[in-house]
C-alpha cells in the first residue's frame, strides 16, 4: 500500500462514522505530492546496521507535526457536516514554535474554517517568525503578541472561557475550537507513521515479519510516543519505546522511579519544541495503564494541580517498565551527537533527532539491547541552522535566510524548498496586539 491508503486503513479502524472513500479523499489532500515533497511521504532512512531514522519533515513546514496538522482539518471539517453544525469552526492557537506554522499550513483554505494564530512577540525564533508572516491562504490570520509566550497563551486561554465572546461569535456564525496536542484528531494520525515504518522495514528485507523494532523518540508533550504506544497495542511488534528528554527530564525521571514531580527549574534548550513540564498526553497513557480507571488517573491529575506531583501504583509502574526506557541529554551532549552523526555516518540531525539519537546510543551501552531501532527524525536540521551550525564547528554564521544557503554549502544537502522559498515571500500579517485585547483581534479577523 501507499502511504495514503495505509492511512485510510489504520484511521478507518477508529472512525466509524466516516466512509472509506471519505477518508481516502482527505488522505489524498493531507499526503499528496503538493504538501509532501518525499513520495513516500515518511521515508525510513537506514543510518547504520541497526538504526533507522523515521523521517517526519517531509512536509509543508518541515517538522513532524504536519503529519498530524495536514489530517485533523478535513476530520474537523467533516464531522462539521456530520453532525450537522450550522456555525463553523475557528481555530485559535496560541504558539511558541512549530505548531502555529503546522496549524495554519493545515487549515489553509480548508472549508469552514478560519485560523488565527497568536505568538509571543519576544518568544518565536526568526525563521519560525518569517514562516508564520508569510503565511498564504484566504481563511488564515496571525497576530504578534507583547511579552512572552505565557502573555499569548493566558489571553488565548481567556478567550477560550469568555462566553460573551463566545455570544458573539455564535452571531457571526462561528465557534471556538483549537488544534493542540491531546486532540485526538492529532493523535490518530501519528499511529499511521509507526505501522507504515514496520511495514516499510519488512518490506526492504531488514526485517522479518514478526521480528521486534525498538523505537526512541525525542518527547515534548507526550503525543508521538503515545501513538507509537498505541501502534504496538494495535499489534505491530514494536520492543522498547524509548522516550529521550533534553534538559527538561521530568519524563525521564517519572519513567524510571514512577514519580511525576513538575517542581523543577525550566531550561531553555536548543531543542525549544521538547521544553516543557508538563506532558499533557501523558495523562492517556495512565488511562492505559490502568486499565482505563478514570478515578485512579484522575486523582493523579487531582495531585498533580494540588501537589505539583504524583507517584502511580506498582501495577501502573510494572506496565511502565514493560514498554518504556527513558533518557536525557543536555545541549552540550546533543551538539557533541550532531557533529559525531555526521562525520561517522554522513546523516544530518536537526537537535530534537539528535537527542534522541543520543538517549539510543545511553541505552544501547547500558543494557547491551542491539535489537533494530526506529529514531523518530522530528524536524528538518535546516530549521535550526544556527545550533546545527555551530556542532559542525561553524562560528562564523551568516543572517536571516542566507545563514539556509551556508548550512547547504557547509554540508553539500539541500534546502528543503518551502524554507528556500521564504526568501521571496511577501510578508502578510504585521499585526502585534497587547494581551488584553485578543477579542477585538479575533472580532476584526472574522469581520
Ligand atoms: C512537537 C515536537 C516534538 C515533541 O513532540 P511531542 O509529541 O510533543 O512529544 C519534538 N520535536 C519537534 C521538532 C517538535 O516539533
Amino acid at each position: 500500500m501507499s502511504y495514503q491508503q495505509r492511512a485510510v486503513y489504520v484511521m478507518n479502524l477508529f472512525l466509524e462514522e466516516y466512509s472509506v472513500k471519505e477518508l481516502t479523499g482527505y488522505a489524498a489532500q493531507a499526503y499528496g505530492p503538493e504538501k509532501f515533497r518525499a513520495e513516500q511521504v515518511v521515508p525510513v532512512r537506514k543510518v547504520d546496521g541497526n538504526t533507522y531514522a523515521l523521517e517526519l519533515w517531509h512536509g509543508p513546514t518541515c517538522a513532524f507535526k504536519d503529519l498530524a496538522l495536514q489530517m485533523l482539518p478535513h476530520l474537523l471539517s467533516g464531522a462539521l457536516d456530520k453532525t450537522e453544525e450550522t456555525r463553523d469552526a475557528c481555530i485559535l492557537v496560541a504558539t511558541s514554535g512549530d505548531t502555529g506554522k503546522g496549524a495554519l499550513e493545515g487549515f489553509r483554505d480548508v472549508p469552514r474554517t478560519r485560523i488565527l494564530v497568536f505568538y509571543p512577540k519576544d518568544g518565536v525564533a526568526a525563521m519560525q517568525e518569517l514562516q508564520m508572516r508569510t503565511q498564504e491562504g484566504a481563511n488564515v490570520g496571525v497576530c504578534a503578541v507583547e511579552g512572552n509566550f505565557d502573555d499569548a497563551q493566558t489571553g488565548v486561554k481567556r478567550m477560550f472561557s469568555d462566553p460573551g465572546l463566545a455570544a458573539k461569535l455564535g452571531e457571526r456564525g462561528y465557534f471556538f475550537s483549537s488544534a493542540n496536542s491531546i486532540n485526538w484528531g492529532r493523535v490518530l494520525p501519528q499511529i499511521v507513521y509507526y505501522v507504515s515504518a514496520y511495514c516499510d522495514l519488512v518490506k526492504a528485507g531488514e526485517i522479518v515479519n514478526g521480528d521486534p523494532v525498538n523505537v526512541c523518540v525525542p518527547t515534548g508533550n507526550f503525543g508521538n510516543i503515545l501513538a507509537a504506544y498505541y501502534a504496538k497495542q494495535m499489534g505491530v511488534p514494536l520492543g522498547r519505546l524509548i522516550c529521550a528528554s533534553n534538559r527538561n527530564d521530568v519524563l525521564t525521571d517519572f519513567l524510571t522511579t514512577g514519580t511525576y514531580d513538575r517542581d523543577r527549574p525550566f531550561h531553555t534548550t536548543i531543542s525549544p519544541s521538547m521544553d516543557i513540564l508538563i506532558s499533557s498526553n501523558l495523562e492517556r497513557l495512565l488511562f492505559s495503564l490502568t486499565g482505563s480507571d478514570d478515578a485512579q488517573v484522575a486523582g493523579y491529575m487531582a495531585q498533580l494541580r494540588e501537589t505539583g506531583r504524583y507517584t502511580v501504583s506498582e501495577a501502573v509502574k510494572s506496565r511502565i517498565d514493560r514498554n518504556f526506557a527513558a533518557g536525557s541529554c543536555d545541549d552540550g551532549r546533543t551538539l557533541e551527537e550532531i557533529g559525531r552523526v555526521w562525520r561517522e555516518k554522513g546523516y544530518l540531525l536537526d537537535p530534537h533527532t539528535a537527542v534522541a539519537f543520543r538517549v539510543l546510543e545511553d541505552y544501547r551501552t547500558a543494557t547491551g539491547d542491539e535489537t533494530p531501532a526506529l529514531v523518530a527524525s522530528t524536524a528538518s536540521p535546516f530549521k535550526f541552522c544556527d545550533s546545527v551550525l555551530t556542532a559542525l564547528g561553524v562560528t562564523e554564521q551568516a543572517s536571516g535566510t542566507d545563514i539556509l544557503d551556508q548550512l547547504a554549502q557547509v554540508t553539500g544537502e539541500p534546502v528543503p524548498p518551502p524554507l528556500a522559498a521564504l526568501k521571496d515571500k511577501p510578508i502578510r500579517f504585521s499585526q502585534t496586539s497587547d494581551r488584553d485585547h485578543l477579542a477585538d483581534r479575533v472580532l476584526e479577523f472574522l469581520g
